[in-house]
């Protein structure tokens, strides 16, 4: 890129006490405080678990895994980083602890560290800090925000800490630690209290990091006392001691953060020329609505995972975000796939407006989506089946309307007669199971007789995959010719992409993942349909 060089500051996210204060949130809150300014940023996240990526994750573990257009499989955070700022992120923008230690390792066996004892100080914390750096290499950003996982003192948080102390030396004031904490609230003692931020600063401290920016998540606001406490115990102005109280959307969070001054004091303290006041309105316009709905929409979500709605992350903000333009409150209700049978299946969808079939991977759970498929089929109610849920949507078609009782993805049965969904040729070679299913963004040409056509107006789209099973072709004049229509299809490899129902109000599976680019700027068409739609029955 050429023009004149931009000087990158790199912003820190730490989190101490507990785990889950909202790192991932606050940092795109904090981002789009700037980038509202008229910045440019980007945010990173340095994951300390041993995985190269949370591709082979169960969603138990850490919830959602989020798709990034170049295919990296990545954490959840990275969905709200591009929910907030509706700019895509890459695999530069998830690095673990695995793949840190992995290309050192590689760089070992090439014999690039010429005899040298390769240490975790340098080498691994060098890794480290060239992964941060090269995002601003790229001259491109004003900012990088960099947040690290975990909580610090963890045993693997150890060598991040100490590639942002090493940083923090090296760059001055274009290096920033915001290190969020907890306030808890004593009930019976009626306080708030410090004690716990005091001790998870004196950790960093041990560390070598002094923290630029403490940002409290309370129950409770924080008066002026608590804050010169902590400002004193934790050698921050107290101006640097930001109050994040709880609240009902995390859409809230960058006007909480504005009120709270952070993106000022990041400002400040990085000595950034002072751009535009941050342009706000179209972010408060969505809040507005999202806090004014004029009607309710029910929506189910039949999947395996209800249980963690982390795992559904993306598909739930999707909901959102629709639900704001069709100024409606979506209500959401999780069915538990596995405990869906023919017998209960009129009680647990009804009242439900329209019904989403999750993505997902195994035979646990599939008779149960299969059967709730047939209903909303024949009762006319609106379906979206999204990758997992669109294949049961052909599989159920198969055997109920074009009689093949046998049909099955050759994921669940691999000797099906009717292998109506089956594995690709060149996923037949693959044996390992990380990073190598068809992944990140596609082309796919819309045909115009459909109903998608009329939802994109458009007749190229570009959307994300993540799944190593396909429509099998040979039986898709059969499903046409019963009205199952592939309406969609990958341009260069003929692949069904999109599926749809005729004469049915809204029956759509697609083999793709819409919800990985719905954003608060940019709400998804398919999402927006389905929901004005669904609030329409
Ligand atoms: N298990 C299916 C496949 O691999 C669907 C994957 C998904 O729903 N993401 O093709």
């Amino acid at each position: 890129m050429t023009g004149p060089k931009i000087n990158t500051r790199f912003i820190f996210v730490t989190g101490g006490v507990t785990s889950s204060l909202g790192k991932g949130i606050i940092s795109a809150s904090l981002a789009k405080l700037l980038q509202a300014r008229g910045y440019t940023v980007t945010i990173q996240k340095l994951d300390p678990y041993i995985n190269i990526d949370p591709g082979t994750l169960n969603p138990y573990e850490h919830g959602e895994c989020y798709v990034t257009e170049d295919g990296a499989e990545t954490d959840l955070d990275l969905g709200h980083y591009e929910r907030f700022l509706n700019i895509p992120t890459s695999q530069a923008n998830n690095v673990t602890t695995g793949r840190i230690y992995q290309s050192v390792i590689n760089k070992e066996r090439q014999g690039d560290y010429l005899g040298e004892t390769v240490q975790v100080i340098p080498h691994i914390t060098d890794e480290i800090k060239y992964r941060i750096r090269l995002l601003g290499d790229k001259n491109e950003y004003d900012f990088v925000i960099t947040e690290i996982g975990g909580t610090v003192g963890d045993i693997e948080s150890l060598p991040y800490v100490e590639a942002i102390r090493q940083m923090k030396w090296e760059l001055g004031s274009n290096c920033l630690v915001i290190h969020l904490t907890l306030i808890p609230y004593l009930a019976a003692a009626k306080e708030l209290k410090t004690k716990p931020t005091q001790h998870s600063v004196k950790t960093l401290l041990e560390y070598g990091v002094q923290p630029d920016i403490l940002v409290c998540r309370t129950e409770k606001p924080l008066n002026d006392h608590i804050r010169n406490k902590i400002a004193l115990f934790c050698n921050v102005d107290s101006s640097s001691v930001i109050e994040s109280i709880d609240t009902d959307s995390i859409y809230k969070v960058p006007l909480l953060m504005q009120e709270e001054k952070l993106d000022r004091v990041v400002l400040k303290k990085t000595k950034a020329s002072a751009k535009q006041p941050p342009n706000m309105k179209k972010w408060r316009s969505f809040i507005k609505k999202l806090e004014s709905p004029r009607r309710t929409v029910n929506i189910g979500l039949v999947g395996k995972y209800v249980e963690l709605v982390d795992s559904y992350k993306s598909i739930i903000e999707s909901l959102i975000h629709a639900g704001t333009v069709n100024n409606c409150r979506v209500d959401l209700r999780l069915i538990h796939s596995e405990h869906l049978s023919h017998d209960n299946l009129e009680d647990k969808l009804s009242g439900l407006g329209g019904v989403i079939v999750a993505p997902g991977f195994g035979d646990r759970g599939i008779d149960g989506k299969i059967a709730a498929i047939k209903h909303l089929r024949e009762n006319n109610i609106p379906f979206l089946g999204i990758c997992l849920g669109m294949q049961c949507a052909m599989v159920e078609f198969a055997r109920n309307v074009l009689g093949l009782a046998e049909a099955h993805s050759t994921e669940m049965n691999p000797g099906t007669p009717f292998p109506i969904i089956d594995i690709m040729e060149e996923q037949k070679r693959v044996h390992i199971k990380g990073g190598t299913m068809r992944l990140g963004a596609y082309s796919c040409r819309i045909s115009h007789s459909s109903k998608v056509y009329g939802i994109y107006g458009r007749e190229e789209i570009s959307e994300r995959h993540r799944h190593r099973f396909e429509v099998n072709n040979q039986y898709i004049k059969r499903f046409e010719n019963a009205g199952l229509i592939a309406s969609g299809v990958n341009i260069d490899s003929g692949l069904v992409e999109i599926v749809e129902l005729k004469g049915h109000p809204w029956f759509i599976g697609v083999q793709f993942h819409p919800e990985y680019k719905s954003t608060v700027d940019s709400p998804h068409p398919l999402f927006i349909d389905f929901v004005r739609t669904s609030s329409m029955i």
